[in-house]
């Protein structure tokens, strides 16, 4: 059976390209939204977070009508962290519309969505958008695309892909450059036309697989997924085939189709349908709802491992929060729980303290997203360094290993392979671009990657870009060195600097932060926050202290500094410095204990 009144499609395009504005275009075009819809709201805009990371963070659907034929576009999100996301919603197409700019060109950051997109054997329809711009250079976007597409293992079915010239700020599309642009009809040809409709069997048993999990004050839980097989009505029984194998009888009650941006509950929905239903708590991502008499699941979509922790936890210090901020434990603890409703590759623990909780994560861009998010909620608490996780295989000590991609002009490439070495870089190649800008390919220790995006965003002035993928968890070379243990970190806020020691030993047991003040490299004063913060000890697990100045915007850490304690303090505190033993550290003027 074949609906050919359905077209699932992903979208993939970097911040910028146009995605909004081109969704926007068709929507209106489509005539889907109603005369007294207020159309100027924005499609799938980007939040904030997601406008100043230049990544797309949150997957989300619209459903285009064009001639009687239902379109569900699916935003892609735009980075590796996100992995297993990208997987899932490209598991609900049956192909992608790459969005590039004409003057820009394909950007390293959607290469990771691409490379899973082919390998599902998904073939790509391409825009080629801002072809209004004066600096807009089509035949070498066209070649770069190619070469990108071949870089990333297409087979020839897929480099015969269909190319439509766009500007959807001026709401045109064409087929050919010579053509006059009137509106997108060429577009939605082409999606009608090239894109497969899905198919199966509409009789068989049930199988509705849920690919994104929502979550909503009112209802809870929201399974979003697609009907592989089968239909599905308001009222009936189902089972819930769930990730540890067992089954549970579920009824299915009201549920949710998409028109535009908007959901409307339906009675009914049957094979290739994308729906949200909502009532069933205990549902995840990658489980299948299935018939009662033939529970018959899909295979289970694999939830990528954690490879980074960071230890959340109370900030305890009087200065800590204003009116109206969560402060608390409790606070904390709620939220951490909210969270891992929907964002799947997390993992909580809880921790020896209860104002303390060990988060993992996908990488350090996965945590550090929560963070922000949710100190932008309001919550006050504090972070300790990223450390990465550590596996026993087969009895050897492992740890994560990382494909890194990163984009420079020749000039910078010196200081970032300098800087790449000293953290155990491995270079796979290298090519030219086009335009004088090098791509080169490494291997590295996900610790190796801690930190280093700022340090390469000023080492490049801003002109580099860098992408890494997760590889797999490989023998830790050696031991863990001694030395590798301290952590510089330094708070910039306004013109001051302050300068902080992390140095965790024995795994956590013992936590060390200093810190002074530096501006045009001479100490002026002691940590900004209070007088006899200037240097403290503390015992608390895995503690540290990041907003010691109190400045968040400016929070930048160092390279991994491969340095001994003793030798990070003389760096820090220099003739100030008296001695160190483990539990104090004596400078000139005071003991601390
Ligand atoms: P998104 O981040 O991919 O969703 O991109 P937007 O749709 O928000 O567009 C980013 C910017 O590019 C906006 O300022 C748009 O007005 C502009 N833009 C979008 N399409 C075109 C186009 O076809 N030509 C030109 N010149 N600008 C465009």
């Amino acid at each position: 059976f074949v609906r050919e009144d359905i077209r699932n499609i992903a979208i993939i395009a970097h911040v910028d390209h146009g995605k909004t504005t081109l969704v926007d275009g068709l929507l209106r075009q489509s005539g889907t939204f109603r005369s007294n819809e207020n159309v100027a709201e924005r499609v799938m805009d980007s939040n904030d977070l997601e406008r100043e990371r230049g990544i797309t963070i949150l997957a989300k659907n619209t459903a285009i009508n064009y001639k009687s034929i239902k379109i569900n576009v699916v935003d892609t999100p735009g980075h590796a962290d996100f992995g297993g996301e990208v997987e899932r919603v490209l598991k609900m197409v049956d192909s992608v519309l790459l969005i590039v700019d004409a003057s820009e060109g394909p950007m390293p950051q959607t290469r990771f969505v691409l490379k899973k997109a082919l390998a599902l054997a998904l073939k790509p329809i391409v825009v080629i958008n801002k072809i209004d711009r004066p600096d807009s250079r089509i035949p070498e976007v066209i070649d770069e695309i190619i070469d990108l597409f071949i870089d990333l293992g297409a087979d020839d079915d897929q480099l015969d892909f269909p190319i439509i010239y766009a500007s959807a700020k001026a709401g045109f599309a064409k087929y050919n450059m010579d053509d006059e642009g009137k509106d997108l009809t060429p577009l939605f040809e082409t999606i009608i036309n090239k894109v497969e409709p899905p198919s199966g069997s509409l009789d068989g048993p049930l199988q509705f697989l849920i690919t994104t999990i929502e979550y909503d004050e009112y209802i809870g839980r929201v399974a979003v997924g697609k009907i592989f097989r089968g239909s599905i009505r308001y009222g009936q029984s189902a089972v819930l085939c769930k990730r540890d194998g067992s089954v549970q009888n579920v009824k299915i009650g009201r549920f949710y189709g998409f028109i535009g941006l908007k959901r409307i509950e339906i009675n009914e929905a049957s094979i290739g349908d994308i729906i949200a239903i909502p009532g069933i708590d205990d549902i995840n991502i990658g489980e299948t709802l299935c018939d009662v008499q033939n529970p018959d699941p899909l295979p289970l979509i694999e939830v990528e491992e954690p490879t980074i922790s960071m230890t959340f936890m109370v900030n305890n210090s009087p200065f800590a929060g204003r009116e109206g901020d969560y402060v608390t434990s409790r606070h904390l603890r709620a939220r951490l729980m909210k969270e891992l409703e929907t964002n799947v590759a997390l993992r909580v623990l809880e921790t020896d303290s209860p104002d303390a909780f060990e988060v993992y994560g996908r990488g350090e861009l996965h945590l550090s997203i929560l963070i922000e998010t949710m100190r932008r909620e309001g919550y006050e608490f504090q972070v300790s360094k990223p450390t990465v996780i550590l596996k026993e295989i087969n009895g050897e000590i492992c740890e994560p290993i990382e494909n890194l991609f990163v984009e420079v002009p020749q000039d910078y490439l010196g200081v970032v392979m300098e800087k790449l070495g000293a953290r155990r870089a491995e270079m796979l190649n290298m090519h030219t671009t086009n335009d004088s800008y090098l791509k080169v390919e490494f291997k590295i220790p996900t610790r190796g990657l801690i930190g280093y995006r700022s340090q390469f965003l000023t080492d490049t002035k801003g002109n580099g870009i860098m992408h890494h993928l997760f590889m797999g968890f490989e023998p830790h070379k050696g031991e863990v060195p001694e030395r590798n243990r301290g952590a510089l970190v330094a708070f910039e806020a306004g013109e001051t600097t302050t300068y902080g020691l992390y140095n965790v030993q024995d795994r956590g047991e013992l936590f060390v932060g200093a810190g002074i003040e530096v501006y045009e490299g001479m100490i002026v004063g002691e940590s900004a926050k209070s007088d006899d913060l200037d240097v403290n000890v503390c015992k608390k697990k895995h503690v540290s202290n990041m907003r010691a100045s109190g400045s968040d915007e400016a929070l930048k850490l160092s390279p991994h500094i491969e340095m001994s304690l003793e030798e990070c303090l003389e760096f820090i505190a220099g003739d100030e410095l008296v001695e160190i033993t483990p539990k104090s550290i004596r400078l000139r003027k005071k003991v601390l204990d």
